[in-house]
């Protein structure tokens, strides 16, 4: 692992900001849940995968695999890699805490993985699995990292993966057992294996650039990012499987597809920084900064 790259101070400032705003959503949210919040456009149709099986399978999912990257020795807890994977997306936790997205019971766990390859799964609630290969120096940028999560994101809040899990629960052997158990960990199972393994549709890979714009821009992340991330992935692609790319297969006219959307997302993301600059000027002024500064991202 090299040494993590600096980063600009200002960004630091944004982040850490924005992740005392994301608390404060997901405080507010929880008090949502408890009183019965709405559902979300993520939640699967009528007859498919009750949303909380699916949440409840996510986080199942999350710790059994969190859990066996510990035990190989392959979870990221010594790098400030997991804290800047969290504050690239606090910002968009918030986003998604409002319309129309309104997500107001996930997880939002993001772990690190000790790999060379570029690895990127996640799990319904926003259980993001990312290796530490986007993390070195100079690879990826803050940008690009934060679209590699809101293109997550995005498959979990369309329910992309629900409308598939709900086809393959109905299909297994199991998936209709008394034992609420034995349904947690079919699905369980499921979730997985589509995460890591599962190619998306085009149609779904589609719709997740679109609201991938949508959660970097209206989070102050500058949603250019996502174009220079797919070409950065695609060249990755010729000389080392990246599993991104397999599960996230990509087309000729992918990328003037998003620059097609661009205008409309730098609107957006220039109105969420004028708002970002007038929040950071209203603050009071910091108290002196202590003389050993923190290792800066
Ligand atoms: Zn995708």
């Amino acid at each position: 692992m090299k040494t993590p790259s600096p980063r600009p101070s200002a960004l630091l400032r944004r982040l850490r900001r924005s992740l005392l705003v994301a608390a404060s959503c997901l405080l507010a949210s929880v008090a949502l849940a408890q009183a019965g919040a709405p559902a979300t456009p993520a939640a699967p149709r009528p007859g498919a995968i009750d949303r909380a099986q699916l949440l409840d399978a996510g986080k199942f999912a999350y710790q059994r695999e969190a859990a066996r990257l510990q035990k190989e020795r392959k979870f990221d807890t010594e790098t400030s890699n997991p804290t800047y994977a969290r504050w690239l997306a606090a910002p968009m936790v918030a986003v998604a805490a409002q319309p129309p997205y309104a997500v107001s019971d996930w997880a939002w766990q993001i772990a690190v993985e000790k790999s060379a390859d570029l690895r990127f799964w996640y799990l319904p609630g926003g259980n993001v699995f990312v290796s530490s290969a986007f993390f070195e120096r100079g690879r990826f940028s803050a940008s690009e990292i934060a679209a590699l999560l809101a293109h997550g994101y995005a498959h979990e809040v369309a329910g992309h993966d629900a409308e598939e899990a709900a086809l393959r629960l109905a299909a297994h052997p199991d998936g209709k057992s008394p034992d609420p158990n034995r349904r947690l960990l079919v699905l369980a199972e499921i979730l997985t294996t589509m995460g890591q393994r599962d190619p998306y549709q085009r149609v779904h890979e589609r719709a997740a650039d679109t609201i991938a714009l949508d959660l970097l821009a209206r989070a102050g992340h500058d949603p250019q990012g996502l174009v220079t991330l797919w070409k950065k992935l695609a060249v990755a692609a010729l000389s080392a499987n990246t599993g991104v790319v397999a599960v996230h297969p990509s087309w000729p006219e992918r990328i003037a597809e998003i620059e097609a959307q661009l205008p409309a997302a730098m609107a957006n993301y220039e109105k969420a920084r004028a708002e970002q600059a007038r929040a950071e000027q209203a603050r009071p002024a910091p108290r002196p900064r202590p003389a050993a500064r923190p290792t800066q991202r």
